[in-house]
């Protein structure tokens, strides 16, 4: 039998082949693009390509005139497939493996982040001449999914990393950081913009100019809860950026907030039982296959989810994966129908972010379909 082409599983048709779907609408991820940019006025966005890299969504982010940013080649190659030039690209993920810098610059990337001498140092090497960008850290998040101070080097430590950039005979670019994904917080962004002034003003008197300043990613998509508005994380940043010491160019990585409401997961519940837990719907998609940041957020993102028989009579559920693994349950105590059962479908809201790029095949299960509507 023929198999049916993308555009045809649109809609109520995607119920119709077995397996959890993640439905992405492109109008959505444009609207949530200009909502970024009339938040952030004269801030370029680079879309943070790890968090969907669906063919379709980056296309869809393309078309809408948005730049990128990548964590390795591999997210390089897609990118070329949707259209969009190495050339354009920030890679911002400040520890590569020597090939990935190596076959990104002989493919035309020209823009590495460093937090450290040893990466500074690969970069002369393996992509002379190209600008670097020193990746600041973060203290005190308050973000959902904190960077758990992976990344990032004080404000000497930047300085440091700028001279010698200049030494090794590459070009002192820009700074960047991260806040901190899901961050609740838009004073969050004042302090590190306190510290990208300081760095800058340091480096002018010994005699380097920044190009750009790059205010990272991590604001928020709405889940089940309230967020701030992402007006109130453009009104800290121009707060914060008015008071660097000359202009420059600035970019910001806004992944989750582009992509996360254009998602709804369609799963469909495999068994239901009643255990001295309480009752557990579960599920055929779960953390492994898609819902993984349920776990990295210690429970403390709440997807909102419905179910499609409607039944007034509400009943509480946790919801669990397909696996045999005690950690695939991603919701506790939701409000379902109360005759819930074995082919009804659920509707999981906000997963654009974050959930099909995690997917494994664990326990055999195959990965959810993404489709662009
Ligand atoms: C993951 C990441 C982002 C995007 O973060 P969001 O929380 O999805 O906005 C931006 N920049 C860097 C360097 C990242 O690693």
């Amino acid at each position: 039998m023929r198999q049916p082409s993308p555009r045809l599983l649109i809609g109520p048709r995607a119920g119709t082949r077995p397996g959890p779907v993640l439905e992405m609408r492109a109008d959505r991820i444009v609207a949530a693009l200009a909502a970024f940019r009339a938040a952030f006025p004269g801030v370029r966005p680079f879309y943070a390509t790890k968090c969907n890299t669906h063919a379709g969504v980056l296309r869809t982010l393309r078309e809408a005139g948005c730049d990128f940013e990548i964590a390795s080649v591999q997210e390089m190659e897609a990118l070329s497939g949707a259209g969009v030039p190495p050339g354009e690209l920030l890679f911002s993920n400040p520890v590569r493996a020597r090939a990935q810098t190596a076959r990104a610059a002989a493919a035309g990337v020209g823009r590495f982040s460093v937090d450290s001498t040893e990466e500074l140092h690969r970069v002369a090497e393996e992509a002379p001449g190209s600008r670097v960008y020193a990746r600041l850290a973060t203290y005190g998040e308050d973000s959902v999914v904190p960077s758990e101070g992976k990344f990032g080097v004080d404000v000497t430590g930047a300085v440091r990393l700028l001279l010698e950039a200049r030494e090794l005979g590459l070009v002192p670019y820009g700074i960047t950081f991260h806040m901190g994904s899901q961050s609740l917080r838009p004073a969050a962004l004042l302090q590190p913009l306190r510290d990208v002034a300081h760095a800058m003003d340091r480096l002018l008197h010994a005699g380097v100019r920044l190009e750009m300043v790059d205010i990272g990613g991590g604001f928020p998509a709405a889940y089940d809860e309230p967020v701030p508005p992402l007006a109130d994380f453009g009104r800290a940043a121009a707060a914060g950026l008015a008071r660097l010491p000359y202009p420059v160019e600035v970019f910001a990585e806004p992944g989750r907030c582009l992509v996360a409401e254009a998602g709804t997961f369609r799963c469909r519940v495999i068994g239901v039982a009643e255990r001295p837990s309480g009752w557990w719907a579960h599920t055929d998609l779960g953390v492994f296959h898609g819902l993984m940041e349920v776990l990295e957020s210690g429970g403390h993102l709440h997807y909102p989810i419905h179910d499609t028989r409607g039944t007034r009579l509400r009943r509480c559920y946790h919801l669990t994966g397909p696996t045999c693994d005690s950690q695939d349950t991603f919701a506790r105590d939701v409000l379902l129908s109360a005759d819930l059962r074995e082919g009804d479908e659920l509707l999981i809201g906000s997963a654009g972010a974050y959930t099909s790029v995690y997917a494994s095949r664990f326990n055999g299960f195959a990965p959810p379909r993404v489709v662009l509507i």
